[in-house]
Parts: C-alpha cells; structure tokens; sequence
C-alpha cells in the first residue's frame, strides 16, 4: 500500500520524502505533507509541500524493495507537481530508482548528479546552525553542551558529529532496538563504526541500558528527537530536562507538549524551521547547484530563519512554532495569490 499528499504547489512543484515503514498511517503522511509546506515556505524556496509513504518494513530483502519502490514510482508518475525524496527507510539508491521510472527525484546518488544528502549529513548541518542560533535565546553554550539524541539513525549521527566538533559531548542516544545513557559521554567515532557494522546502540560497551521514556528525561542541555512523530506528549513534557530542544523529526512534539515546555522555560526549535537542511540540499540539487553551494545555503538559510523566529517569538511573548507557523503561512497564502490568475 503506498500514499501520496500533495498538500500545496504555489510555490511551485512539491518535494518530499519517501518513508517506507510498516506502521506509517494515512494521517501520518497528510500531516508530514503540511510540515513540508510550511518548511519549503519558511526555507524560501521555489517548491511546496507533499509527503509520500508505502507500508511496508524497510528491512525487506533488497530486491523485494526496490521493487516496492520502483511500483511507486510507476504509481505517482504522472503527478507531475510531485518530487520525490529520500526519508525514514528510503535512501538516494531508492531515489535513483524513482528517477529511472519518473524522470524527476532529489536526494540522488552523486554518480548520477546528486547530491547525497544523508551523506554529507544536510539536516545535521542545519539543526546545529539553528543550535548555534539558539545560543543568544538561552542559556546555552555549545562548546560544552551535554547533547542526548533519540534516533541515532542519518539525521541523529550527523547532529551528534557536528556538535562534537564544537565541544559538546553525547551522553544519550537511542535507536529503534534500545537506548544508552553515558553521563561521562560517548565515544561517537566508536560508536558509529558499530551502527555501520549493523548493530544497535542498545548492544553498545559504553554507558548503561536505559529505557526509550527515560532517555528523553535525561539531565542534558540539547535533546535531539530525531526519529518518528509525537514522542514529546504532554505527559512527558513536565519530565523533559533539556534546555533546549532541537526538533531533527518532523512533528515530534504535539502543541499541547510545546506549551507546558514553553512555560517550563525549554527553548523548542521548530522542526520545520531547523530540520530543512536535506530539502534546502534537494531543492540545490535539482537546481543543478554544487555540494558546497548546498552547504552554504543550508547554514545561511537556517541561521537567518531561527534568528527572526527566536527574535520575534521573544518579543511578542509567542511560542517559536506559533511565530514560524505565521510566517510560513504568509509566504504560502501569498504565492498562491499568484497562481491561475483572475
Ligand atoms: P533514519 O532511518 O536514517 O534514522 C532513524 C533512526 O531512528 C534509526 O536509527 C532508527 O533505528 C531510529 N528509530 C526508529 N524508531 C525509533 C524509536 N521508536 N525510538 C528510537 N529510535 C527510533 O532516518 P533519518 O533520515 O535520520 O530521519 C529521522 C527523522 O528526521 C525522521 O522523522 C525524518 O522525517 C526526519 N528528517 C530527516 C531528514 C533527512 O535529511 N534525512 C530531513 C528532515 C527531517
């Protein structure tokens, strides 16, 4: 069974991922279609928002799942407005496929003109310059962050390595089988060779096995949730006991979860403002620009977002998401203002 929403095209064709997972529901693919219309508004770019999904488990022997894929391809090929990308259990091979059968895909291997955006981690990049941003909005400080991270897959890993370039240090992770805790930190290069060898973090030598819930309660400055949607709830909020929080999944957090962390003083970095570095990279990428053009933009384009929303939420005394929601909102009321004429 697969799904496509196409939620807007104002602004021009939708681009959005792919997610290939055994539990993904209809609701889940028309909201995530709307979180890419606001995203590609709020990252400016000439592209509206759709979602797509096929239900099926993503460890699927190879061949079975190309050919899952390659049939939906065939299935959405003459929605034109639609641009398929790379998500939760699709990757630019998968994308190369859509392309073969389409003529049109993003997030492609570099051997047929992509760039891989999982590779050269797009959203890790982005989440750390909306981090690096959030600095002036809070207490914290990067260089010595403690930083958790739930979902140590493309996204989580390339965050966790960004950040520890800048001294912070990873002290929780988790994956779909388990989750760590190591209050001294982790050895991350370590740590991703095992990821890479295909185990879990849960069967990692470091630090002690702790349960999913817990690990978002962990001590720490930057949670990460970088995994499915609504795992920030509103009877977790009140545990959470982050600084900040940096939204890697798309809609991790329900609204009600947002406010009691707003009024708890936890800084929310919307994802649809700090997770657009793999569609700010797709949309590079289909414009026939360079890796390090992708990058540049990625960083310029989400540092300037994050600094209007903080700055604007702050002075009117207004949730970050409720600001960004306006300001994406806005964008897409007027492009379609100029669509089909009179
Ligand atoms: P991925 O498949 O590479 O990694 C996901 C990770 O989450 C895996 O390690 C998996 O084991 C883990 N996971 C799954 N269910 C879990 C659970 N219940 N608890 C803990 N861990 C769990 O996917 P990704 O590309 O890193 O994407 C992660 C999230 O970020 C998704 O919500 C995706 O939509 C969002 N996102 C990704 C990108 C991108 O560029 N890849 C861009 C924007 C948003």
């Amino acid at each position: 069974k697969g799904i496509l929403v196409v939620d807007n095209v104002a602004a021009g064709p939708a681009i959005g991922g792919l997610r290939m997972a055994a539990d993904v529901t209809k609701e889940e693919c028309f909201r995530l279609a709307r979180a890419m219309t606001l995203k590609n508004a709020m990252a400016g770019l000439a592209h509206g928002g759709g979602k797509s999904v096929i239900v099926a488990d993503p460890s699927l022997p190879e061949a079975e799942k190309i050919g899952l894929i390659r049939a939906f391809a065939h299935g959405v090929n003459d929605i034109q407005d639609y641009i398929t990308g790379p998500d939760m259990g699709t990757n630019e091979a998968a994308m190369a496929h859509v392309k073969d059968v389409t003529g049109r895909a993003v997030g492609l291997p570099r051997e047929i003109g992509g760039i891989p955006l999982d590779e050269i981690g797009a959203t890790g990049l982005g989440l750390v310059a909306a981090l690096e941003e959030a600095q002036e909005f809070s207490e914290l400080r990067l260089d010595d962050a403690r930083i958790v991270v739930q979902g140590f897959g493309s996204v989580g890993q390339h965050a966790a390595c960004y950040l520890a370039e800048k001294g912070a240090l990873l002290v929780g992770v988790s994956d779909s089988r388990g989750a760590r805790c190591a209050p001294d930190g982790f050895d991350i290069d370590a740590l991703l060779a095992h990821k890479h060898g295909g185990a879990s973090v849960a069967t990692w030598a470091e630090g002690e096995s702790i349960s999913a819930a817990d690990l978002l309660c962990l001590p720490c400055d930057v949670l990460i949730p970088a995994a499915r949607p609504d795992v920030i709830v509103a009877d977790n909020a009140g545990l959470i006991q982050a600084r900040v929080i940096a939204q890697g999944a798309n809609i991790p957090a329900s609204a009600a979860a947002e406010a009691v962390l707003a009024n708890r003083g936890v800084l929310v970095l919307p994802d649809f403002v700090a997770n657009a570095g793999g569609v700010i990279c797709a949309a590079v990428e289909y414009h026939n620009g360079s890796e390090t053009e992708a990058k540049t933009t990625i960083v310029e384009k989400i540092r300037a977002n994050t600094r209007a929303v903080l700055r604007r939420a702050a002075d009117e005394n207004r949730l970050p998401r409720a600001v960004a929601v306006d300001v994406a909102r806005e964008r897409v009321l007027r492009a379609m203002t100029y669509r089909g004429g009179p």
